[in-house]
């Protein structure tokens, strides 16, 4: 780097623009290169620095996110979930039932692949600029158990109650006692007409009254998360025991 492209790199960090200050001598050398004029130069430098950014932005939603794992629709197989039509993937995949602030509940036995479903609803959704956050049923109780006291579960909840999209998996996976139904209702109550909640479990709505135990608050969880609602039934096979590789 001469002495002036220097300065200007510490200019663009000044700036902030980081990222464009570290491919500056690229950009110039493109620039002469293929002779562009002042105005290609300089929505290059604009387009460098946004692109950048929404990378940077992607890779920090997927981070807080804390997926389980990074699966995409696009390895999920349609003719494998004969319950799913190619065109209901395709509108859950536009994600405008998160805008209208819809719910989504993916009931199925074990390894139809409802997680993986969620998980690559959620990826869709970051890619297209929202806030997501993915936590198990199990997790969470705790998680709202220990807000109060750590600062740790503080941060993981702050993020969460952000989020435009809340993947809650495994629901019912276990009984709550009163106080967990009632945290967990609170906790419904606040998602309620600000973000979506996408929920899957093996057991359907109206089982999950005895896990909850008390009526009243089953009935008050159960009407938010029913208000504005699709509800998927993935009752294939289990796609694991279906793909598993034999020994012999
Ligand atoms: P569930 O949450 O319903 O128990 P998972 O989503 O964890 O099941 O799926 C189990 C495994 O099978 C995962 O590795 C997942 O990627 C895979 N799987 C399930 N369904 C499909 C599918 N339709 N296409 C591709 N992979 C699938
Ligand atoms: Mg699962």
């Amino acid at each position: 780097m001469n002495h002036t492209v220097k300065e200007i790199h510490s200019q663009f960090k000044q700036l902030r623009l980081v990222e464009t200050a570290e491919e500056l001598p690229q950009l110039l050398r493109e620039a002469e290169k293929s002779s562009w004029t002042y105005l290609e130069f300089l929505e290059a430098i604009t387009h460098f620095e946004l692109k950048k950014r929404e990378a940077k932005s992607v890779e920090r939603r997927l981070k807080w996110a804390r997926f389980p794992y990074k699966k995409t629709l696009l390895e999920f197989s349609i003719e494998a979930q004969n319950s799913l039509s190619e065109r209901q993937l395709t509108q859950l995949q536009e994600i405008n039932w998160l805008e209208q602030q819809y719910n989504l509940i993916l009931l199925g036995p074990p390894g139809v692949g409802k997680t993986h479903l969620a998980v690559g609803l959620g990826i869709e959704a970051i890619n297209k600029g929202f806030q997501v956050y993915f936590v198990t049923m199990g997790e969470l109780i705790q998680l709202l158990k220990t807000e109060e006291f750590a600062h740790k579960s503080q941060v993981q909840m702050k993020r969460l109650r952000a989020s435009d999209l809340v993947i809650i998996d495994d629901l019912m996976y276990m009984a709550m006692d009163q106080r967990e139904a009632n945290l967990f209702f609170q906790m419904i109550n606040h998602l309620y007409e600000q973000s979506s909640i996408i929920l899957t479990s093996n057991k359907s709505p109206d089982q999950w009254g005895e896990l909850m135990g008390d009526e009243g608050i089953t009935t008050a969880i159960l009407d938010r998360l029913l208000h504005r609602v699709e509800i998927v039934h993935m009752n294939g096979d289990s796609y694991r025991m279906k793909n598993r590789q034999n020994l012999f």
